[in-house]
């Protein structure tokens, strides 16, 4: 028997028509409208990833139909992401998805075949251009750069703001020979000024070592999840303001909330920002019990075993349903996009069981 699906209008749904009507008030005729979003490429990307970054083409698809712009898909990779833990006396380092190897290859490397090949395949869907950027890029940018500058210059406000439960700023190094870093940092050793950050780090192999910041030079910084969240910010206003386009941000839904609004928008306020990125959140894909799909939990603890093994990772995926299978997502995906009710909402594995097996057999 197939089951009802109901769409309560509540919140921002109920005083939207259509998800193009949140961007006007931001859109003053921006050469190019970019969607941007990210994932760390620590695995074969699961369900939930996978329609994060439809819902990013299908968005920029809508509102390039909508607004009669040039819109484009902006995906930042977080080869960043530890990939591995090693002890050395004692201490816990890591070596992230680049320094991680398996036979020869980078994690990183064969992790982003696989989202690679999604990109490729949703960019001919939906026929939007888009780009990579690597972490590696990104803490290059002379933006980020002087914000986490800013942010040191005063740590006290900050340390409150971004880091609620820790002793000290997270700011973490890797060892520029090797790529070990640190797993927990109790205090953050560093010098400041207005204009340069050094960051002093420590090798069980190579010793100690020193990486200096500036807003010109671009010696490597692994900056953490609200840093990068919120300097993310910085460069994406001042970008837009210099290149006359207008970026948005979308993420999964598990970002909404105080996360965006403490972590991000009051960050960005006490850097002396009074306008903010538009940011727009992908449905969440939730277990039985309303918890958020997750892979780190899969990996751990055999938690979905009773799910869809489909739904687990994009190799099985492809095996299970091939291109009809992607196919029927995107399609899911594109009614979101199309009427708010159905994007400002969560959906379930059952909920896509359901519309698997309905349109597969069809
Ligand atoms: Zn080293």
């Amino acid at each position: 028997m197939k089951r009802e699906v109901f769409y309560p209008p509540i919140g921002i749904a109920h005083v939207t028509n259509k998800l193009s009507d949140l961007i006007l008030y931001r859109y003053k005729n921006q050469k190019k409208i970019i969607i941007n979003t990210s994932a760390q490429p620590n695995s074969s990307p699961h369900l939930g990833t996978i329609t994060t970054l439809m819902t990013a083409f299908a968005l920029a698809s809508k509102i390039r139909d909508d607004l009669k712009v040039e819109t484009e898909v902006q995906f930042d990779e977080l080869e960043n992401s530890p990939a591995e833990t090693i002890e050395y006396n004692e201490e816990i380092y890591y070596k992230d998805q680049r320094h991680s190897f398996y036979q020869q290859e980078s994690k990183e490397q064969i992790n982003m075949k696989r989202f690679n090949d999604i990109l490729e395949k949703l960019s001919v869907l939906s026929n939007i251009a888009y780009s990579v950027r690597s972490y590696n890029e990104f803490q290059r940018n002379r933006y980020i750069r002087k914000s986490l500058i800013n942010i040191v210059n005063d740590k006290e406000y900050f340390k409150e703001l971004l880091f609620p439960s820790a002793s000290d700023l997270h700011i973490r190094t890797i060892c520029p020979t090797c790529g070990l870093g640190k797993k927990t940092i109790k205090k953050l050793e560093e010098k400041h000024n207005k204009n340069k950050l050094i960051l002093n780090g420590y090798c069980p192999i190579h010793g100690l070592y020193e990486i200096k910041i500036t807003e010109e030079n671009d010696e490597y910084v692994d900056i953490n999840t609200q840093f990068r969240d919120l300097t993310k910010g910085v460069a994406m206003l001042e970008e837009d303001k210099k290149n006359n386009t207008l970026t948005i941000m979308l993420d999964g839904g598990d970002w909404s909330g105080i996360w965006a609004q403490r972590m991000h928008t009051e960050g960005l306020v006490r850097l002396g920002f009074n306008e903010f990125p538009i940011r727009l959140f992908a449905p969440v894909i939730l277990d039985w019990s309303g918890a958020k799909f997750s892979k780190s939990l899969y990996l751990k603890n055999d938690a979905y075993k009773d799910i869809n093994g489909a739904f687990i990772n994009y190799d099985s995926f492809i095996k299970c349903y091939g291109d009809k299978g992607i196919d029927i997502l995107w399609k899911e995906v594109n009614n979101w996009v199309e009427d708010p009710k159905k994007f400002f909402r969560n959906y379930s594995v059952d909920y896509f069981q359901m519309i698997m097996e309905e349109n597969n057999n069809e």
